[in-house]
């Protein structure tokens, strides 16, 4: 029986609900199989532990992390301390610590599920947005001066190196290589940004040389949001540096229907390191508590998660239980027009699972 080894950091907020949502449905998953399990490793890192101790995670955090099979994380945000802190001190430092370089968004609009493009079936929006994860506009290269003064000043550069760029288009072209409709569409600001964009363009055409089977194009930014929202169908595989990915997979999920449902990989693709997975949305202090948080993020992450350990039968199994539990409008949270609560989802796919073979 093959033992995967499992980091859970809950973090902040309703990380703290839907991080262990998710660790159940492991569980559920493992309960009914001879081919593997988990051992689970907690680490209580994020705003709590900045309180006591001045930093979101030990000095010594990633040795501890390094021989995991992968980490199911929450989310870290803290009303009471600076979101560049909690953002650079916990999962950025897990990401660059592990060089985690593609981020992996995908995004349908699942069974019974109300999205906002009301001209748009499900047929039409089955994306996954590839977001450089390393470099760009996220280097943490800069500085600011003059604090107070009239003259102050501030920047923040953004570096996208050759080394950089080329191995997460090839990695979004490999992607798009392995979906049914080999599109893959690079996205840009190549007219305004006159250096890294039209490096990225160029370095584009380069790689593609080397899938001629994909299909791919160009488009810039500002453009790009418009067509997600008029052709979607005209979209499969997308590529885009941090910043503009980052945006673009918020726009994604909002029109699949809620912050929610997406999932998210911070992937290793040379496996040199465990890679991270966890739902897009953050700490939302507003809900935390109350029971009210969509788990389905996080349990869309851990079928991202079962795939990222070859466990490809267990995540279509994991994957097919939260269609159902979509499916099923009494089965809702509020963020979905609904009342259920986390746990009550969380049961209902556990018990989905149980349930199939
Ligand atoms: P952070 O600062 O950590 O990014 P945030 O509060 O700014 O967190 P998000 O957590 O990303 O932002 O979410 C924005 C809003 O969307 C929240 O205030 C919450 O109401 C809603 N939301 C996000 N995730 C969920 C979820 N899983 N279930 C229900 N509602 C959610
Ligand atoms: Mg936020």
């Amino acid at each position: 029986m093959k033992v995967y080894k499992i980091a859970t950091i809950p973090g902040d907020g309703i990380g703290k609900e839907v991080v262990p949502a998710g660790r159940q449905v492991l569980e559920a998953l493992a309960e009914g199989s001879t081919a593997f399990r988990f051992e689970f490793e907690d680490f209580g890192w994020g705003g709590d532990y900045f309180r006591e101790h001045g930093v979101m995670m030990p000095e010594d955090g990633l040795a501890a992390l390094k021989d995991k099979d992968a980490i199911l994380f929450g989310s870290a945000g803290d009303p009471h301390i600076p979101d560049h802190v909690t953002l650079w001190g916990l999962r950025l430092k897990i990401c660059q610590g592990f060089d985690q370089y593609a981020n992996v968004r995908p995004t349908r609009i699942l069974p019974g599920i109300d999205a906002p493009l009301k001209r748009c079936g499900p047929q039409d929006l089955n994306w996954v947005i590839v977001r450089e994860n390393s470099e760009g506009e996220y280097s943490g290269v800069g500085g600011r001066v003059h604090q107070g003064h009239p003259i102050e000043a501030a920047t923040d550069v953004s570096i996208m190196t050759r080394v950089g760029v080329e191995r997460i288009l090839r990695f979004a072209f490999r992607l798009a290589q392995s979906r049914p409709r080999k599109l893959l569409t690079v996205v840009t600001k190549s007219n305004a940004q006159r250096h890294a964009m039209v490096m990225w363009d160029q370095i584009a055409a380069e790689v593609a040389a080397e899938f001629p089977d994909v299909t791919w194009d160009k488009e810039l930014v500002d453009a790009m949001t418009a067509r997600m929202v008029n052709k979607p169908a005209t979209l499969d595989t997308i590529v885009a540096t941090n910043l503009h990915a980052d945006i673009l997979s918020d726009l994604a999920a909002a029109l699949a229907g809620s912050l929610g449902i997406a999932p998210t990989g911070n992937i290793d693709p040379e496996r040199r390191y465990p890679s991270m997975f966890e739902p897009i949305h953050g700490s939302a202090f507003d809900i935390m508590g109350k029971g009210l948080a969509n788990p389905v993020g996080t349990f869309w992450s851990v079928v991202m998660l079962l795939e990222h350990l070859g466990e490809h039968e267990a995540a279509a199994r994991v994957m097919q239980a939260v269609e159902q539990v979509t499916a099923d409008v009494r089965l809702h949270t509020r963020d979905l027009g609904g009342s259920a609560t986390t746990a009550q989802v969380t049961e209902a796919i556990c018990r989905q699972l149980a349930g199939s073979p």
